[in-house]
């Protein structure tokens, strides 16, 4: 045998991924080596990617002998991204490299906001933090310590932790991102998310750009891909020609904000075409209700219904649709009719893109889920499911009760229907005096960066008065960090414990995510009490710092805490990260203790070794499952096929049978929204059209106004943690403005020249794209590009240097000193950086413009585009905090206040991020009048 037999050597010839019973001990040749042949040794340990919600699988290769991490690839076991990863998920390893990261807590030393801290212990850390929370909770201030959370990366973790403390305190991203489309499909369905069968459908429709930046859109795109193969065919709503519209059979690019209409004229099309499913709309669908309000007082008949409905939507022709949106009627209705003919094998998304971009944009996701139910689609084989039918969560051991408050600053009353907290406005409420906060947690959060009108986070931020402590958990030094008295290092995607699902298609899983160095340390044979002693530096993870904080908030269990943290297994001890995931796994996932032990593992032991599991497959129609007899024990029927008991609707009759159905009051789609008419919007309790504030009739083009469609991003970045991986920014490192050829001729512009785009409050100086690829009249430019500092220290691969000065009271200019430039650092590759441009920061010059119904910020902006004046430079930022709470005001008065029926501030079917209890609901009559 020649020593170039590869059977004469230990490394695998030709294998797509290392089976399994090999992944203690895998052996390979380093590419970097090539030509000569070295062996490396290395141990897998699966985990899951951190990079966005989609919650892929990777595997760590950890290098035997450095015991360093070296690369990650998909992992083959994961029924979500099968093996597959977009460039973010092996990208991790960047982030777990990079030389500007956080290896230790730190605190602030000078003034908050002078940039500057000392490091410090995690005990110190704990103790701090236990001390002044401890203080809250004794005084009764359960909503001045407040959690934000911008990337969550975990199932239900953190509800556990704030209501074992009591406190109204869970703020999250979601109203500057998906809250829009979650209320559309929510008030159909009782579901906030779709969860596509793209495998198996007939016809995609996508309002985004999924296959390569929408939501979940490794797991997406490569099942879009396979239904293409299969003969699926391809639609994409965008205004900019995406990579994902540039793969379609259709491509429709309306004006931005008439999208609804767009999908109502296809929707009026399937009604006067006859191409809906009778049996599910007469089955499942709201009709006799929706009938009632359309027409008092006729006959109940389902053909009148159909009627009285086209008659509703007779705003709604091809031909209308065409003058209003701009996409012609032809297409609209050869669309309508691949629709109707795809029936129930119809598949459809829209998650961000028109849905966050618009005042009323949740009428997108109720206009294109009206098209699902016509056509039967929802919850069918290759249709539209509901995300509760794919996503699992299993409950932990013991749950603490409701919280009995409800904080005003997380839920305002003017938003009853708000899908979740109205978090960017967190800033405008604490100047206005609304509140105070005690503790502030920031996690993977950069609000200053994220969110619009980022200078009143800086100052609200700055503001001992107004936020009493503020500890910033992340993994990267950040614009929101710099304002932090605790800088506190969280793990990436393999330095920590989570577990997450999510509704990639027809199944329902479970991905754990794990401290990878920890767990192939352990598997050595060493014992490791806190994750922090087996990461780089001390980075820690929430999981246990959590634990370890709330064990120190109540050490002797008086206040009633510290019993949730007590180990199910060893009685009276505090839990251990094991011991809270052993839990669940043996007792709250179906199926897998038996296939564990299939294995001889613990179920446990399973997790740590297959990173994923698969509950269940082919999760269709829930909403037809039999209600079970003792469900329906002391349950009434009555003539409209509703099963009720005590007055409340538990399900219905379809096909002889007592069923489920839907989430919603009645159990069914509701077509039309008792609620919305209830809580003061009876115009709007269809699907329907709301006209947008950057609808082309509020644009000036005598003035030179576009709407600017701020809501893509490049499909290789991910949001601030972009800014520690080098191969990301590496591959997108600018974010001019997209523009079509008309508009830069009639603006007398040619590619690359600077133009000023002037907000309502402020104005930013950008480069163009000139492309055919944007629809004429609109510009674009992508988020997550732009970062800035303003300490000469701390170069890296994505920020610019910055001065940030006062020109004027309240007005602020940022002005670039320096681009991203090689740096001295111990990754060689620092001193290689060649791109110098970084892109420019859009999102200060946002105004805040809460939709008055979802809560959601409506992105989209009504800009004026110029050519940069005299004295302007690239990158300028400039805003004027003077008329952001101008802006502010204007778009509070949109809205409809609480109390709703009942006096209360929420529909009590509403679901609510971290929900109280019912008590909390109610609004105290001493305070019904303030809004
Ligand atoms: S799609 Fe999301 S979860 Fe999957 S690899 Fe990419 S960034 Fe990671």
């Amino acid at each position: 045998m020649s020593p170039h037999d590869p059977l004469s050597l230990r490394v695998t010839p030709l294998e797509s991924f290392p089976p399994m019973e090999r992944w203690d001990d895998w052996t390979e040749y380093d590419p970097a080596a090539w030509p000569r042949k070295v062996e490396r040794r290395y141990m897998l340990v699966p985990t899951t990617c951190f990079n966005c919600e989609a919650a892929c699988g990777l595997v760590a290769y950890v290098d035997r002998d450095s015991m360093k991490i070296e690369k990650l690839e998909g992992n083959p076991h994961h029924p979500g991204s099968r093996g597959r990863n977009c460039a973010k998920g092996p990208a991790t390893l960047n982030q777990i490299d990079d030389p500007g990261r956080i290896l230790y807590p730190m605190k602030r030393v000078g003034p908050r906001g002078s940039g500057r801290f000392e490091r410090a212990s995690w005990d110190e850390v704990l103790d701090a933090l236990a001390a002044r929370i401890r203080r809250a909770l004794l005084e009764e201030r359960r909503t001045e310590v407040m959690y934000h959370v911008g990337r969550p990366g975990h199932d239900g973790y953190m509800d556990r932790v704030l209501q074992s403390w009591g406190v109204d305190g869970h703020n999250s991203h979601t109203n500057v991102c998906s809250a829009a489309a979650r209320l559309g499909y929510a008030l159909w369905t009782g579901a906030d998310r779709p969860s596509p069968d793209h495998e198996n459908a007939k016809l995609i429709l996508l309002l985004s750009s999924h296959l390569e930046t929408g939501h979940y859109f490794n797991p997406h795109a490569q099942r879009i891909i396979d239904g293409k193969l299969k003969g699926a065919k391809l639609a994409v709503v965008d205004v900019r020609l995406s990579n994902t519209a540039s793969m379609a059979d259709w491509w429709l690019a309306p004006w931005p904000g008439t999208e609804a209409l767009l999908l109502l004229a296809m929707a009026r099309v399937i009604l006067v075409e006859r191409l809906y499913d009778r049996e599910f709309l007469e089955n499942w669908v709201n009709w006799r209700e929706t009938l009632r309000q359309l027409a008092p007082g006729a006959p109940e008949s389902f053909e009148r219904f159909v009627d009285e409905l086209i008659r509703h939507y007779a705003y709604a022709t091809p031909e209308a649709a065409e003058a209003e949106c701009g996409v012609s009627a032809g297409t609209i209705v050869e669309l309508a009719r691949a629709i109707g003919a795809a029936g129930r094998a119809f598949a459809s998304h829209v998650w961000r893109n028109a849905a966050s971009g618009n005042l009323g944009g949740w009428q997108v996701a109720r206009a294109l889920e009206f098209l699902c139910a016509l056509v039967g689609s929802i919850g069918a084989r290759g249709g539209t499911n509901l995300n509760t039918q794919d996503k699992f969560v299993p409950p932990p051991f013991l749950r603490p009760p409701p919280q009995s408050v409800w904080n005003e600053l997380l839920y305002p009353r003017e938003w009853p229907l708000s899908h979740h907290e109205l978090s960017y406005l967190l800033p405008h409420m604490l100047l206005e005096g609304r509140g105070k906060l005690d503790v502030y947690f920031t996690r993977v959060y950069n609000p200053v960066w994220t969110n619009p009108d980022g200078l009143l986070w800086e100052q609200v931020l700055r503001d001992e008065s107004r936020i009493g402590l503020h500890a910033a958990l992340t993994p990267i030094w950040s614009e929101t960090a710099q304002y932090a008295d605790y800088v506190l290092p969280m793990g990436l995607g393999a330095e920590r414990h989570d577990l997450m699902s999510q509704e990639t298609h027809a199944a329902k899983w479970i991905g754990f995510r794990q401290p990878v160095l920890r767990v192939a340390r352990e598997r050595l044979g060493e014992r490791i009490e806190w994750t922090h002693q087996a990461n780089p530096g001390e980075v820690w993870e929430e999981d246990e710092f959590w634990i370890a904080l709330s064990w120190r908030i109540d050490p002797d269990g008086s206040l009633g805490v510290r019993r949730w943290y007590e180990s199910p297994y060893r009685k009276g001890e505090r839990i251990s990260v094991d011991e809270y995931y052993r839990w669940i796994f043996e007792n709250s996932v179906p199926g897998l203790p038996e296939e564990a032990a299939k294995k001889d593992l613990t179920p446990l032991e399973y997790m740590r070794r297959y990173g994923a599991f698969l509950v269940q497959e082919g999760t269709y129609e829930g909403h037809a499952k039999k209600l079970a007899a003792d469900e329906l024990e002391g349950a009434e029927f009555d003539a409209a096929g509703t099963v009720t008991r005590a007055g409340k609707a538990i399900g219905v009759v379809a096909d002889g049978s007592a069923r489920a159905g839907f989430n919603t009051p009645s159990r069914r789609c509701e077509l039309y929204s008792r609620t919305l008419a209830d809580w003061g919007w009876p115009e709007h309790a269809l699907p329907g059209y709301i006209e947008s504030h950057v609808h082309r009739r509020h644009l000036d083009r005598a003035k030179g106004e576009y709407a600017l469609v701020p809501t893509f991003r490049l499909p290789t970045l991910i949001h601030t943690r972009s800014g520690n991986s080098k191969w990301l920014y590496e591959l997108s490192n600018t974010n001019p403005v997209w523009i079509h050829p008309e508009d830069a001729e009639q603006l007398g512009l040619a590619s690359s020249d600077l133009v000023r785009l002037t907000t309502r409050i402020g104005h930013f100086v950008n480069k163009v794209w000139i492309t055919e690829g944007m629809r004429p009249g609109v510009v674009a430019c992508s988020h997550h590009l732009g970062r800035w500092r303003l300490n000469p220290d701390g170069a890296g691969w994505a920020s610019a240097l910055v001065r940030r000065d006062e020109i004027g009271p309240g007005r602020f200019r940022f002005r670039r000193i320096e681009g991203i430039r090689p740096f001295e650092s111990a990754d060689p590759d620092s001193k290689r950086v060649w791109w110098s441009d970084g892109g420019v920061h859009q999102n200060l010059t946002f105004p805040v413009q809460p939709d008055p119904v979802s809560g959601m910020h409506c992105w989209h902006q009504r800009v004026a585009v110029e050519r940069a004046r005299d004295g302007d430079l690239y990158g300028d930022v400039v805003v004027d905090t003077a008329l952001s709470m101008q802006v502010y005001r204007e778009w509070i008065a949109l809205a409809r206040p609480a109390p709703g029926p009942g006096g209360l501030r929420r529909p009590l079917h509403f679901a609510r991020a971290v929900r109280p209890a019912p008590e909390a609901y109610r609004i105290p009559a001493a305070t019904a009048g303030q809004a």
